[in-house]
């Protein structure tokens, strides 16, 4: 607590009705409460803050422990919210200032989609993995989709990356199913590609179009 320039017999700043202790400001505060619900709501868990901080990490180490991009997105919004509430007490001790639960909530959503719109991923492609990051308005570029020869699908995938070029998502596309099957032990694989520039990149046979600018 002294680590954290907190001093206890002090009034919670946020709701102003109980007294200021690590655990009520980030769990058990009524406005903390409300963001940790919507929060928690966001990453697809329905349930409201737990009591302490020692409770909600052994949650969290259980729950998001995997290095998927689901698992991410949870934990780095998580962490931006415990940065805004603590960012929120001292704007409002030593600056007066207040911002709404709402406007918070704006926040970690806007720098959770900052944070992973522009950066490379893969994820499992399914309903609950569109829907989640739909949600987010974290924006899916490309996928890949993996069967076996008589047709029937093994795997879906889908990824994002930065910048909006149709030739890098198809390439991505193909890295990202590739890297899915070698995890899954598939020993050979046939690539099928509906872009002519892709498969003459993979065969060796791409020629650039741009002529020189210069002269
Ligand atoms: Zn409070």
């Amino acid at each position: 607590m002294v680590a954290w320039g907190m001093e206890t017999d002090a009034m919670c700043v946020l709701c102003k009705s109980a007294a200021e202790t690590l655990d009520h400001l980030f769990f058990q505060c009524s406005y903390s409460a409300k963001l940790w619900k919507s929060i928690l709501a966001l990453t697809g868990y329905s349930r409201g803050p737990l009591t302490s901080w020692q409770a909600e990490i052994s949650w969290l180490v259980t729950h998001f422990q995997w290095n998927t991009l689901l698992s991410k997105v949870r934990r780095f919004s998580f962490v931006v919210l415990v940065y805004k509430l603590w960012g929120e007490r001292n704007n409002r001790i030593f600056k007066g200032g207040e911002l709404t639960a709402g406007v918070i909530l704006r926040q970690v959503m806007n720098d959770t989609r900052g944070r992973f719109s522009g950066g490379k991923w893969a994820a499992s492609d399914d309903n609950r993995t569109r829907d989640f990051f739909a949600t987010w308005g974290i924006q899916v570029h490309f996928g890949a989709i993996g069967r076996i020869a008589a047709g029937q699908v093994l795997f879906a995938t889908a990824g994002g990356f930065c910048g909006d070029c149709v030739l890098k998502a198809e390439l991505e596309a193909i890295r990202c199913g590739m890297a899915k099957a070698k995890d899954m032990g598939i020993p050979q694989i046939q690539v099928r590609s509906y872009s002519k520039c892709v498969v003459q990149m993979i065969t060796g046979l791409y020629t650039t179009h741009l002529g020189t600018i210069w002269d």
